[in-house]
């Protein structure tokens, strides 16, 4: 897993977002840790529809799956800051995390 899934899940929720073209409320992340293991820490990343019921935004996104990670990449590598900024991957919704948010992460991951 990335050493920080905090920029993974934010990355990948504004990816999603860019790609279908909505906007970043339709869509929630989160995130659990499976196993607290020291060695194999294992992570899941869960995006969601905010709309009750699900308005199928996040079924669209996983259809082209390859077009949001891309669009991931895309986002953390146009450019430069120190580490995270609007331009990337922070957002309003994503405020409690700003700390731990680093574009070189998800760079790293997605390799
Ligand atoms: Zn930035």
């Amino acid at each position: 897993m990335p050493s920080s899934v905090e920029s993974l899940a934010c990355a990948l929720q504004k990816a999603l977002c860019s790609t279908l073209q909505i906007e970043a409320s339709d869509i929630g992340v989160s995130w659990r840790w499976l196993a607290e293991k020291s060695e194999s820490r294992e992570c899941e990343i869960i995006l969601f529809d905010h709309t009750p019921g699900g308005a199928g935004f996040v079924k669209d996104g996983f259809d082209s799956w390859d077009k949001v990670v891309a669009k991931a990449r895309e986002l953390c590598e146009g450019h430069a800051c120190e580490k995270a900024c609007y331009d990337c991957l922070r957002s309003y919704g994503n405020q409690t995390h700003h700390e731990k948010l680093d574009r070189s992460t998800v760079i790293e991951f997605f390799g």
